[in-house]
């Protein structure tokens, strides 16, 4: 079982808490230098601190915060020791920015190393960075983080996939990073060129960047013929290298060293029991240029275990598949409704593509949800019975999970709009009530 750090990724529970709360005081000192948290925090003694717990007498930071204090207002330390900017990849509101420390890439890098070579990659691999570069955290995390580990690292980016496909052909990829809807793009491409997925020398891909299910991500091992990892960041907090599936790939470990973590009722702030699904709020232990404290990060998720170490030997807390941001939540005709849900259902049918809208309407005072679906060519025969029974069937597996009716639209395969980054799978034309 490979580890890149192993003492501090296998550290006893008791001494990884102690380490928390050395560093989680040390984190609100520091913290206490900027304009923001300087008024925020005068009221915290945290040299009272005993428990990673005591975190929860801090109050929440929250977007809006960061947005309020653009653009140093959160930044501890004076600008000419920052050396990288970030940003939010701003599909809600105005972005927000982060600064990093020459220190701060270093720390980051190690975490990603860790979570690379958590997943068996290792320095004899070729690995091809299928995600955008620049602001997005997703590109440079995990650029520096694959050099740490020693991999020959192609700077591909996202897009211009005919390329993508001709440099993983000639220079043999092995690992790839991507979202998973574009990465599926890429196997259809390459169907279209007559290449097989599975004649490529990939053995891993690491997805991520937007919610995705069990489902797609077993379609994608199937499809390529390896294996692949749910990868878990914002760049709130660095980006990518927050939490990492291991080769067990039940939960993602997030790193405890530099992340602490609480799961709260996103409704009232409420900490939740281990185990209960709610709003995952993180404070950041090991950051200088811009720490922040008890993040709302508008991600929902659960953690798997608590104490019950992974049987890979690491002790870090595992936590669920995201289940979607608190704020993609939907309400049609009065019912929360989860993106996600959808997908499941669609993804079990084999004949369904990987591409798909969700679209919501209002006809008179209702609303209506329609799923558009592409279907793969071979469902196109003329065999008008075999798609109405699809249709009845997609249906009825959708209004089993998740209540509401849906209707469904066939399109045909490769016909609706992709996107390169994070997927657009929600088009909402309800208008304001
Ligand atoms: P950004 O700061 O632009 O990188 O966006 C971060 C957001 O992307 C997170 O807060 C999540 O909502 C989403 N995200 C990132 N990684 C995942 C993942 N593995 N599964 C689901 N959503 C993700
Ligand atoms: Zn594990």
């Amino acid at each position: 079982m490979p580890f890149r750090d192993k003492n501090i990724e296998t550290l006893p529970r008791d001494e990884l808490e102690k380490l928390q709360v050395k560093r989680l005081k040390d984190t609100v000192a520091r913290c206490k230098k900027s304009i923001f948290y300087r008024n925020r925090l005068k009221d915290i003694d945290e040299s009272l601190f005993t428990t990673p717990k005591d975190v929860s007498m801090i109050p929440f930071t929250t977007k809006d915060d960061l947005r309020a204090n653009y653009d140093f207002g959160l930044v501890t330390v004076p600008k000419e020791e920052i050396v990288r900017m970030h940003s939010s990849s701003g599909t809600t509101g105005k972005a927000t920015v982060i600064f990093h420390t020459r220190e701060d890439i270093e720390t980051w890098s190690d975490l990603v190393a860790r979570c690379i070579v958590m997943t068996g990659a290792c320095k004899a691999d070729v690995f091809q960075n299928i995600i955008s570069y620049g602001l997005f955290t997703g590109g440079l995390g995990l650029h520096y983080g694959a050099e740490k580990v020693g991999m020959l690292t192609i700077p591909s980016g996202a897009g211009n996939t005919k390329r993508q496909i001709q440099l993983m052909k000639d220079f043999n990829t092995t690992v790839f990073h991507a979202t998973p809807s574009y990465i599926l793009y890429v196997s259809e491409v390459m169907v279209q060129e007559e290449f097989d997925p599975k004649e490529f020398d990939l053995r891993i891909g690491f997805v991520g960047a937007e919610p995705h299910s069990e489902q797609t991500r077993q379609r994608i091992e199937d499809i390529y013929d390896i294996n692949v990892f749910n990868s878990y960041g914002m760049s709130e907090l660095n980006g990518p290298g927050v939490a990492f599936e291991c080769e067990e790939k039940s939960g993602m470990h997030l790193w405890e060293d530099s992340y602490l973590l609480e799961v709260v009722n996103p409704d009232t702030g409420e900490v939740l029991a281990p185990g209960e699904e709610g709003e995952l709020v993180i404070t950041t232990l090991s950051r200088e240029a811009m720490p922040i404290l008890r993040y709302r990060t508008g991600d929902l998720a659960r953690i798997v275990d608590e104490g019950d170490k992974c049987s890979c030997g690491r002790t870090h807390v595992r936590i669920s598949r995201i289940k979607g941001r608190c704020d993609d939540m939907l309400i049609v005709k009065g019912v929360n409704l989860y993106p996600s849900r959808i997908e499941e259902v669609l993804m079990s049918f084999p004949e369904v593509a990987a591409n798909y809208q969700i679209v919501l309407e209002r006809e008179g005072c209702l609303d209506s949800l329609t799923v558009r679906v592409e279907l793969y060519p071979k469902m196109f025969d003329g065999d008008l019975r075999k798609l109405k029974k699809l249709e009845a069937d997609i249906t009825k597996s959708i209004q089993d999970e998740i209540i509401i009716r849906p209707r469904i639209e066939f399109h045909e395969y490769r016909s609706l709009p992709r996107s390169e980054g994070k997927a657009v799978r929600v088009v909402d034309m309800r208008g304001e009530i």
